[in-house]
């Protein structure tokens, strides 16, 4: 095997697609991170989902763990910049929830809902939400079952778990499954994932689980993931650390990079999803700083925020960014305003701010900005839009009312 085969002979696999983003089949191999805060503590959630976002993560999970979560989600999911998983343990009625609240995708543990007619009632909800569920087998909480016929949870007793939830998910005639068989030994979910590999074709997600804190914990992760990657194994991955979580999404990207899987040499533009609170056609600003940046070499983040009201808290991570309010936009430079310009200024001034930033730094972007006046107008744009459209204004609680009626029958 020539030393970069890895890259390019991969474990063939089918392809899914977690909000837009594929998964599998060839795509890049995407990073994964979770929340820490409570995912009802919606600004919270968001602003850590934009961290992670900035940080490289491609895909962000959120605890979905009580009626409040779903709620939660329901605000967050129309406002994140990247595609939300729901994660999923004991009642199944929170994953109904969860899809109700727009998620783009699930994550089940087949060790802790385990009533088929459960599982089944959720299958079928995504099978007709086309919204793809990760089987999130862990060594940890395997089917006690399981666990006494393989005398403890073995790599074959792991597969079993997974194999098993697959089985009831053909049954309602859902595909859209990645898998995942954590462990917290790395030679345990080497071999898993290994035998997985060899009797299924979904995409796999890589990870072991309760690595703990750095620098033993990255090592752990490093060991387990970059060895199945290296067989050419896995599709996504997750770094589990016991840190702040833009630490894993950090590892992840700087994994794929050094082994030479992804690359980033150009702006990294993150852009919102838009939402009801929007200013701007948010597609058509960034496509035209995507065009505007083009091929040159300036590896800073750059955002493109639709609205002043959420734009500069959201995404503070961005070495530079911009947010529409009142017909102008606001540059801010790591979450600080610096400028305010005319809305059909905004992408040449974002390309003329990254220059300089790229040559110079943040600090001296900052220092030359006048930041009171700037921070002055963007506070003037804010107040006004949320005087004219209100406090929801994407409609989520119409979304709670339903969530709570899913969870009530
Ligand atoms: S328009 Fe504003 S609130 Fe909506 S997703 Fe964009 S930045 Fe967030």
């Amino acid at each position: 095997m020539d030393v970069t085969d890895w890259k390019t002979e991969r474990r063939k696999t089918r392809q899914i697609e977690v909000g837009g983003v594929p998964v599998g089949g060839g795509a890049p191999i995407t990073v994964q991170s979770m929340t820490i805060t409570k995912t009802a503590d919606v600004e919270g959630t968001l602003q850590q989902i934009y961290a992670l976002a900035a940080a490289g993560c491609d895909i962000v999970r959120c605890t979905c763990n009580e009626v409040e979560a779903a709620e939660g989600l329901a605000q967050i999911v129309p406002r994140s910049p990247v595609p939300i998983i729901a994660d999923i343990h004991h009642q199944y009625k929170m994953a109904l929830a969860a899809i109700e609240a727009g998620v783009h995708g699930l994550r089940l543990n087949p060790g802790n809902i385990r009533k088929p007619d459960h599982i089944k009632a959720v299958a079928t909800e995504a099978r007709d939400r086309n919204i793809p569920i990760r089987i999130g087998v862990n060594a940890g909480s395997l089917d006690p079952a399981l666990y006494d016929k393989y005398g403890g949870a073995t790599p074959e007793a792991m597969v079993e778990s997974a194999q098993r939830e697959i089985a009831y998910f053909e049954e309602v005639d859902f595909d859209l499954i990645k898998i995942s068989v954590k462990a917290s030994s790395v030679p345990l979910m080497v071999e898993a994932y290994r035998q997985l590999a060899e009797v299924t074709d979904h995409p796999l997600h890589l990870g072991v689980t309760e690595a703990g804190p750095p620098p033993a914990g990255l090592v752990k992760a490093t060991a387990g993931i970059s060895t199945l990657l290296m067989e050419g194994i896995g599709d996504t991955i997750r770094y589990s650390l016991t840190a702040d979580p833009v630490e894993e999404a950090r590892a992840g990207r700087q994994l794929l990079e050094a082994l030479g899987l992804r690359e980033r040499k150009n702006v990294d533009l993150i852009a919102c999803p838009s939402c009801g609170r929007a200013e701007v056609d948010v597609i058509d600003v960034a496509n035209r700083a995507m065009e505007a940046f083009g091929d040159r070499e300036i590896p800073l983040q750059v955002a493109v925020m639709g609205c002043v009201v959420n734009g500069p808290g959201e995404a503070r991570e961005a070495d530079i960014g911009i947010a529409a309010g009142n017909k102008r936009g606001h540059l801010f430079v790591k979450g600080r305003n610096v400028a305010v310009v005319p809305e059909h200024e905004m992408v040449d001034a974002l390309v003329e701010w990254a220059e300089f930033i790229h040559e110079h730094g943040t600090d001296a972007a900052i220092a030359k900005a006048d930041t009171v006046k700037a921070e002055r107008e963007a506070n003037r744009d804010r107040t006004q839009l949320l005087a004219d459209q209100g406090l929801d204004a994407n409609h989520s609680d119409d979304k709670i009312v339903e969530i709570r009626k899913t969870v009530a029958s």
